[in-house]
């Protein structure tokens, strides 16, 4: 690496992306396939991941707020993109001039499209977001009739076009759980209703990462991963799926020293060289998602050999003990904290007590995101 390159960064390989995608699509017959590229894409990037996975298949993307859509269209992705969670006060108008798909949850959200259609002179593209049971986001039973009675009424003025009902399942980990058939029979009930209305959806979907791979009966129309296709299983302890992790993160150690029998290390000196040592030290600390808890339970990989971490976790740094030093690692040398192979987000998930989800989006404030991979080389970053 050269002195320009960044201390600490996140790696993110854009044919994993590719790769990831691909296996998805295998894994939904012929369902379409929806990237869901919310909260910049699970930390890797929303725009190079959006182009990613366009350009390997995917249909179309999926993200949380109309400010996110509104970065993809920014960035010239003109494929579908379904936005599904937003106070009724969101720039509504800006969504419906950039053609950005509004999932609404609620009455409420459906008259601010209303105004925001009339107001533009656009017809608004709408998608029914129905709580089939995770009693989150999502139309409630109560208000169901209502929003369809208020659908069907702006679809027939032409201020809408009735796109698609969609629903997310509160256990799609547990593939063999009863409530995954519970919120499917509710949502085929959803949908009969909605044609009771006389609404039909152009399409249906359900299915999330973890669905996606381990319930084919749900793929419906189009499935709607996340996490899969950024390589990190949706069920650990069944499979990878053959998934390939795209994150790697990473920090080039900036000093190596010794340390001699009986000096302790870090604030608190929780650890205490038993021996004279030489230590590394790794510009990452929590300030850059290395999480405090994690202080001398975690190792990280240079070159092929895992090095342990040795007392806390500090906000800029944390240190690792090298021994003997036999492999001669030197200030400079690429440090892995976590990535495809081994250290992997997983473990740092299960030392955490959370999901490997989390620990993707941690990395943050002074890490550099850089993208490799064919995808990256051909210029569509
Ligand atoms: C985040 C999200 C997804 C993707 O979930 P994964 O578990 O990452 O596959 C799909 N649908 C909705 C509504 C979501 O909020």
């Amino acid at each position: 690496m050269s002195s320009a390159d960044p201390q600490v960064e996140t790696v993110v390989d854009l044919d994993a992306i590719a790769h990831n995608v691909r296996v998805l699509a295998d894994h939904a017959g012929g369902a379409a396939v929806m990237v869901v590229v919310k909260a910049d894409g699970y930390n890797h990037g929303a725009v190079p991941v959006a182009r990613a996975a366009l350009a390997a298949g995917a249909a179309e993307l999926g993200v949380t707020t109309v400010a996110e859509a509104l970065q993809l269209r920014a960035a010239g992705i003109d494929a579908p993109i379904l936005s599904w969670l937003n106070t009724s006060d969101a720039d509504y108008a800006a969504a419906v001039t950039a053609d950005i798909e509004i999932g609404v949850s609620s009455v409420a959200h459906l008259r601010a499209v209303e105004r925001a259609a009339r107001a533009t002179g656009t017809t608004a593209t709408v998608t029914v977001k129905v709580d089939t049971g995770l009693n989150r986001n999502g139309v409630s039973g109560a208000e169901y009739p209502q929003v369809l009675g208020l659908l069907r009424q702006l679809v027939d003025e032409r201020v809408v076009r009735f796109r698609a009902l969609f629903s997310h399942l509160a256990r799609a980990d547990e593939p063999q759980h009863p409530a995954i058939d519970m919120q499917r029979d509710r949502f085929l009930d959803a949908i009969a209703v909605a044609k009771e209305h006389g609404l039909e959806p152009e399409l249906v979907h359900l299915a999330n990462s973890a669905a996606t791979l381990t319930r084919p009966d749900l793929a419906f129309d189009m499935v709607r991963p996340g996490i899969a296709a950024y390589g990190l299983s949706p069920v650990p302890e069944i499979s990878d799926f053959g998934l390939r992790p795209a994150m790697t993160f990473q920090a080039r150690v900036a000093l190596v020293k010794p340390v001699a029998e009986g000096e302790g290390v870090s604030y608190g000196h929780e650890w205490v060289a038993p021996r004279a040592t030489t230590v590394a030290l790794i510009p990452a600390g929590y300030a850059d998602g290395v999480f405090r808890p994690l202080g001398g339970r975690i190792a990280v990989r240079i070159g092929d050999r895992l090095y342990p971490n040795v007392g806390r976790v500090c906000m800029d740094q944390l240190v690792v003990d090298l021994g003997d030093n036999t492999d001669g690692v030197r200030e400079g040398d690429t440090a892995v904290l976590f990535g495809p192979g081994r250290p992997h987000p997983q473990h740092w998930a299960d030392l955490l007590g959370t999901i490997h989800y989390e620990i993707v989006c941690s990395p943050r404030g002074r890490v550099v995101r850089r993208y490799v991979g064919d995808v990256a080389r051909q210029g569509g970053v």
